[in-house]
Protein backbone atom coordinates (compact mmCIF):
# COMPACT_ATOMS: atom_id res chain seq x y z
CA UNK A 1 0.00 0.00 0.00
CA UNK A 2 1.35 3.38 -0.84
CA UNK A 3 2.35 5.71 2.01
CA UNK A 4 -0.04 8.53 2.43
CA UNK A 5 1.39 11.85 1.69
CA UNK A 6 2.43 14.65 3.71
CA UNK A 7 2.83 18.38 3.11
CA UNK A 8 6.62 19.42 3.02
CA UNK A 9 7.84 22.57 2.80
CA UNK A 10 11.11 23.13 1.37
CA UNK A 11 13.28 26.59 1.04
CA UNK A 12 15.26 27.52 -1.81
CA UNK A 13 17.99 29.78 -1.82
CA UNK A 14 21.03 30.73 -4.65
CA UNK A 15 23.75 33.60 -4.83
CA UNK A 16 26.28 32.82 -7.42
CA UNK A 17 26.64 32.25 -10.56
CA UNK A 18 23.16 32.16 -12.24
CA UNK A 19 20.88 32.43 -9.15
CA UNK A 20 17.99 32.76 -11.25
CA UNK A 21 18.63 29.37 -13.56
CA UNK A 22 19.74 27.71 -10.64
CA UNK A 23 16.45 28.50 -8.99
CA UNK A 24 14.28 27.05 -11.77
CA UNK A 25 16.23 24.37 -12.27
CA UNK A 26 15.78 23.24 -8.61
CA UNK A 27 11.87 24.05 -9.03
CA UNK A 28 11.57 21.33 -12.16
CA UNK A 29 13.91 18.97 -9.59
CA UNK A 30 11.31 19.16 -7.04
CA UNK A 31 8.74 18.33 -9.20
CA UNK A 32 10.13 15.44 -10.60
CA UNK A 33 10.93 13.67 -6.67
CA UNK A 34 9.76 10.11 -6.53
CA UNK A 35 6.33 9.95 -5.06
CA UNK A 36 5.93 14.24 -4.51
CA UNK A 37 3.55 16.83 -6.54
CA UNK A 38 4.71 20.35 -6.88
CA UNK A 39 1.62 21.85 -5.19
CA UNK A 40 2.84 25.59 -5.10
CA UNK A 41 5.75 27.59 -5.78
CA UNK A 42 6.25 30.99 -4.04
CA UNK A 43 7.27 34.20 -5.87
CA UNK A 44 10.84 34.97 -6.31
CA UNK A 45 12.36 37.16 -3.64
CA UNK A 46 15.84 38.88 -3.46
CA UNK A 47 17.36 39.83 -0.07
CA UNK A 48 21.04 40.68 1.25
CA UNK A 49 22.91 38.38 2.60
CA UNK A 50 23.22 37.85 6.25
CA UNK A 51 26.23 37.59 8.31
CA UNK A 52 28.16 37.58 5.12
CA UNK A 53 28.71 39.49 1.90
CA UNK A 54 28.73 38.79 -2.12
CA UNK A 55 25.86 39.06 -4.43
CA UNK A 56 22.15 39.36 -2.79
CA UNK A 57 20.85 35.91 -2.58
CA UNK A 58 17.32 34.77 -4.33
CA UNK A 59 14.98 33.09 -2.57
CA UNK A 60 11.95 31.22 -2.88
CA UNK A 61 9.82 28.50 -1.11
CA UNK A 62 7.53 25.79 -2.60
CA UNK A 63 4.55 23.71 -0.79
CA UNK A 64 5.68 19.69 -1.41
CA UNK A 65 2.82 17.00 -1.18
CA UNK A 66 5.36 13.59 -0.75
CA UNK A 67 5.11 9.99 0.30
CA UNK A 68 9.07 10.25 0.98
CA UNK A 69 9.84 10.14 4.60
CA UNK A 70 11.72 13.36 6.11
CA UNK A 71 15.33 11.81 6.24
CA UNK A 72 14.86 10.16 2.37
CA UNK A 73 13.35 13.64 1.48
CA UNK A 74 15.93 15.40 2.91
CA UNK A 75 18.75 13.21 0.88
CA UNK A 76 16.83 14.42 -2.30
CA UNK A 77 16.82 17.30 -1.91
CA UNK A 78 20.54 17.09 -0.99
CA UNK A 79 21.16 15.53 -4.38
CA UNK A 80 19.54 18.16 -6.32
CA UNK A 81 21.57 20.55 -4.46
CA UNK A 82 25.32 18.52 -5.84
CA UNK A 83 23.44 18.14 -9.40
CA UNK A 84 22.15 21.91 -9.97
CA UNK A 85 23.92 23.94 -7.54
CA UNK A 86 27.57 23.58 -8.80
CA UNK A 87 29.18 26.45 -10.61
CA UNK A 88 30.54 24.60 -13.38
CA UNK A 89 32.63 21.18 -12.61
CA UNK A 90 35.36 22.96 -11.28
CA UNK A 91 36.94 21.24 -7.82
CA UNK A 92 35.20 22.62 -4.72
CA UNK A 93 33.16 24.90 -6.86
CA UNK A 94 31.34 27.33 -4.69
CA UNK A 95 27.61 26.05 -3.84
CA UNK A 96 25.16 27.76 -5.51
CA UNK A 97 21.91 26.31 -4.55
CA UNK A 98 20.96 25.75 -0.83
CA UNK A 99 17.83 23.42 0.03
CA UNK A 100 16.33 23.39 3.17
CA UNK A 101 13.18 21.37 4.71
CA UNK A 102 11.40 24.41 6.48
CA UNK A 103 8.20 22.12 7.85
CA UNK A 104 7.14 18.26 7.36
CA UNK A 105 3.39 18.38 8.42
CA UNK A 106 3.32 19.20 11.98
CA UNK A 107 6.58 17.58 13.07
CA UNK A 108 9.57 18.14 15.28
CA UNK A 109 12.40 16.62 14.40
CA UNK A 110 15.75 16.78 16.32
CA UNK A 111 18.56 14.40 15.08
CA UNK A 112 21.86 14.66 13.87
CA UNK A 113 21.21 14.90 10.57
CA UNK A 114 17.50 16.69 10.70
CA UNK A 115 16.17 19.12 12.50
CA UNK A 116 12.43 20.66 11.27
CA UNK A 117 11.25 22.62 12.05
CA UNK A 118 14.50 24.40 10.58
CA UNK A 119 16.06 25.92 13.38
CA UNK A 120 16.62 29.45 11.67
CA UNK A 121 13.14 29.30 9.95
CA UNK A 122 11.64 31.71 12.73
CA UNK A 123 14.02 34.79 12.43
CA UNK A 124 14.60 34.96 8.23
CA UNK A 125 12.38 37.21 6.36
CA UNK A 126 13.87 35.11 3.27
CA UNK A 127 12.02 32.11 4.57
CA UNK A 128 9.07 33.66 6.41
CA UNK A 129 7.49 36.14 3.32
CA UNK A 130 7.84 33.27 0.90
CA UNK A 131 6.45 30.92 2.88
CA UNK A 132 3.49 33.37 3.85
CA UNK A 133 2.88 33.66 0.35
CA UNK A 134 1.83 30.54 -0.31
CA UNK A 135 0.85 29.51 3.48
CA UNK A 136 -0.82 32.28 4.68
CA UNK A 137 -2.49 30.11 7.70
CA UNK A 138 0.95 27.71 8.31
CA UNK A 139 1.34 26.78 11.83
CA UNK A 140 5.17 26.18 12.87
CA UNK A 141 5.63 23.79 15.87
CA UNK A 142 6.51 25.24 18.67
CA UNK A 143 6.06 28.75 17.16
CA UNK A 144 2.75 28.97 15.93
CA UNK A 145 1.02 31.13 13.41
CA UNK A 146 3.28 32.50 10.87
CA UNK A 147 1.40 35.56 10.70
CA UNK A 148 2.40 36.25 14.68
CA UNK A 149 6.06 35.90 13.16
CA UNK A 150 6.88 38.20 10.67
CA UNK A 151 6.68 41.39 12.81
CA UNK A 152 9.89 40.32 13.93
CA UNK A 153 11.54 40.28 10.78
CA UNK A 154 9.60 43.24 9.47
CA UNK A 155 13.35 45.58 9.37
CA UNK A 156 14.89 42.68 7.04
CA UNK A 157 15.05 44.20 3.29
CA UNK A 158 13.58 41.78 1.26
CA UNK A 159 11.89 42.98 -2.45
CA UNK A 160 9.81 40.45 -4.00
CA UNK A 161 10.77 40.20 -7.84
CA UNK A 162 8.35 41.06 -10.87
CA UNK A 163 6.94 37.67 -11.89
P1 LIG B 1 22.73 26.11 5.76
O1 LIG B 1 21.51 25.65 5.05
O2 LIG B 1 22.49 26.38 7.22
O3 LIG B 1 23.40 27.26 5.08
P2 LIG B 1 23.90 23.64 4.77
O4 LIG B 1 22.95 23.72 3.65
O5 LIG B 1 25.34 23.47 4.44
O6 LIG B 1 23.79 24.93 5.72
O7 LIG B 1 23.40 22.48 5.71
C1 LIG B 1 24.22 21.94 6.69
C2 LIG B 1 23.57 20.71 7.31
O8 LIG B 1 22.34 21.05 7.88
C3 LIG B 1 23.25 19.56 6.39
O9 LIG B 1 24.30 18.66 6.34
C4 LIG B 1 22.01 18.91 7.04
O10 LIG B 1 22.27 17.62 7.54
C5 LIG B 1 21.70 19.84 8.18
N1 LIG B 1 20.28 20.09 8.40
C6 LIG B 1 19.67 19.99 9.59
N2 LIG B 1 18.38 20.28 9.50
C7 LIG B 1 18.14 20.59 8.20
C8 LIG B 1 16.97 20.99 7.49
N3 LIG B 1 15.81 21.12 8.12
N4 LIG B 1 17.10 21.24 6.16
C9 LIG B 1 18.31 21.11 5.54
N5 LIG B 1 19.45 20.74 6.16
C10 LIG B 1 19.36 20.47 7.48
MG1 LIG C 1 20.95 24.10 3.69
Amino acid sequence: MPRSSETAFVALGANLGDARAALDAAFVALARLPGTALRAASSIYRTAPIDSSGPDYLNAVVWLDTQLAPRALLGALQRIERAHGRERSYRNAPRTLDLDLLLYGDRRIATRLLTVPHPRLHERAFVLRPLAEIAPRALIPGFGPIGGLLPRVAGQRIDKLAA
